[in-house]
C-alpha cells in the first residue's frame, strides 16, 4: 500500500511504542494516587506537560491533556460561553474542521455566532476580522487547514483583536512547522499527537495564563481542575514523545516533506482540468490539494475509489466526510462550485513517503483520470 493519507492520521513509530509501554504493564497506577505506583505516573505526565510546553513556548501549568483536536476545540468553544462565561459571540473561520463548525452549530442555538469569510485562497483577510475585535467574543482561527494546508496568518490576525479572545486550531501545523505561542499571541490553542505518528486519543489544550477557565467536563479535579478523567498515563507519554522527536527532526523532514509535494505539484502540473488548491507559499510542506475544473462529469468519488483500487490510500481532504462524500465546506468557502466542490483529492505525505511513491500515484491519478473521462 502507498499511504498519502496522513493528515488523516500517521503511523505510529516504533519508538513511541516503546516508550508507552511500561506505562501499560508495569506503571499501571492511577496518577492521583499517593503511593509510589501513582507518583510515577504523576512525574512522567508532568515530565510531558514540559516537554509540549517546551515545544509551543508555553509554560508548562498552561498545558492541558485531552483526549485529542475534537475535545480540545469543543472544550474551549463551549467552555468560554457557558462554564467560564468569558464571551457571548463566537466568530470562526469558515474553513474550519468540523470539530469547530459542528459545536458551532449547536451553540448557535443559544448564543451569537459568526462565520468569518475567506478569499479565494482560503485566507481570512485582516480587514475582514477586525469587526470582531470586541470584547467577550471568542474568535477560533485554524493555524493550517486539513483539505488544502494553507497555513493563517494568526500572527497578524491576532493583532488586529487584542479586545478579542483567541483560540487556533494547531493540529494539523503541530510538529510540522514552528508554532510559538508567544510570537503568535492566542489565548488557546489546539493539539493532537497521532498526526505525528504519535498515539490516537490524546492532545493537549493551551489555556493562556490568567485566563479564568472553567472545566467543560466535569468529575474528579484533575488537570488542575481543568480538565475531569483520570489521566491516559501511556498516551501522554507517547504524545510527548512523538511530539519532542518531530521537532528534534523538523527541519529535515519538512525539506524531505517539501520536496515530495513539489515533485507531485510537477508531475500533475500539465493534467488537464486538475486545479491545485495549495499555492505554493504559506502552506505546510506535507499536502497538496486537487480538485477537477470540469468536476460535473467525473464522479469524485470513483476517483479515490480507483485509487484505492491502485494500493493508493488518499482522501478529499476531510476524514470525518470521506466514507459520506459530501462537498467540501473549504473549496465551497473558497468560492467554488458544489461539483468541484465534491471531486477533489488530497494526497499528503510523511517523513516515511518515498519519491517512488509519489511518481506511481501520480502516474496512477493520470491514468484513472484519462479511463474515467474516457
Ligand atoms: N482539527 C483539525 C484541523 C484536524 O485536521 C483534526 C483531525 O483531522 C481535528 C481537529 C480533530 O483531531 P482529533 O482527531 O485528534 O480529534
Amino acid at each position: 500500500m502507498i499511504y498519502l493519507d496522513n493528515s488523516a492520521t500517521t503511523q505510529m513509530d516504533e519508538d513511541v511504542l516503546t516508550a508507552m509501554l511500561p506505562w501499560l504493564r508495569q506503571d499501571y497506577g492511577n496518577a492521583s494516587s499517593i503511593y509510589g505506583l501513582g507518583r510515577r505516573a504523576r512525574v512522567a505526565i508532568e515530565q510531558a506537560r514540559a516537554d509540549i510546553a517546551e515545544c509551543i513556548n508555553a509554560h508548562p501549568a498552561e498545558i492541558f491533556f485531552t483526549s485529542g483536536g475534537t475535545e480540545s476545540n469543543n472544550t474551549v468553544l463551549k467552555s468560554c460561553v457557558d462554564e467560564s462565561a468569558l464571551a457571548d459571540t463566537i466568530a470562526v473561520g469558515a474553513t474550519e474542521h468540523h470539530a469547530i463548525l459542528h459545536p458551532l452549530e449547536i451553540l448557535a442555538q443559544k448564543h451569537t455566532t459568526a462565520i468569518i469569510p475567506v478569499d479565494e485562497n482560503g485566507v481570512i483577510q485582516k480587514e475582514t476580522v477586525q469587526m470582531y475585535n470586541l470584547p467577550r467574543t471568542l474568535i477560533s482561527i485554524m493555524h493550517a487547514n486539513n483539505e488544502t494546508g494553507i497555513i493563517q496568518p494568526i500572527q497578524e490576525l491576532r493583532s488586529q483583536c487584542p479586545e478579542a479572545l483567541f483560540h487556533t486550531d494547531a493540529v494539523q501545523s503541530f510538529g510540522k512547522i514552528p508554532f510559538d505561542v508567544q510570537q503568535l499571541g492566542v489565548d488557546f490553542a489546539s493539539f493532537s499527537a497521532h498526526k505525528i505518528h504519535g498515539p490516537k486519543g490524546v492532545g493537549a489544550l493551551f489555556i493562556r495564563k490568567g485566563i479564568d477557565f472553567k472545566a467543560h467536563q466535569q468529575g474528579g479535579g484533575q488537570e488542575r481542575n481543568r480538565r475531569a478523567g483520570t489521566e491516559a498515563t501511556a498516551l501522554i507519554v507517547g504524545f510527548a514523545f512523538a511530539a519532542k522527536k518531530a521537532y528534534r527532526e523538523m527541519q529535515q523532514r519538512a525539506a524531505h516533506t517539501h520536496s515530495l509535494i513539489a515533485l507531485l505539484r510537477k508531475e500533475l502540473s500539465d493534467v488537464e482540468g486538475l486545479h491545485c488548491n495549495t499555492p505554493e507559499e504559506n502552506t505546510l510542506p506535507t499536502i497538496i490539494h486537487f480538485s477537477l475544473d470540469h468536476a460535473d462529469t467525473i464522479d469524485g468519488e470513483a476517483i479515490l475509489q480507483s485509487l484505492d483500487i491502485c494500493g493508493i490510500a488518499a482522501s478529499n481532504g476531510s476524514a470525518c466526510v470521506s466514507g459520506s462524500m459530501q462537498s467540501s465546506h473549504v473549496l465551497l468557502a473558497m468560492g467554488r462550485s458544489k461539483a468541484e466542490a465534491k471531486a477533489a483529492v488530497r494526497f499528503s505525505v510523511s517523513r516515511h513517503t518515498t519519491k517512488e511513491e509519489i511518481q506511481i500515484a501520480a502516474a496512477a491519478l493520470k491514468d484513472i483520470l484519462t479511463s474515467l473521462r474516457g
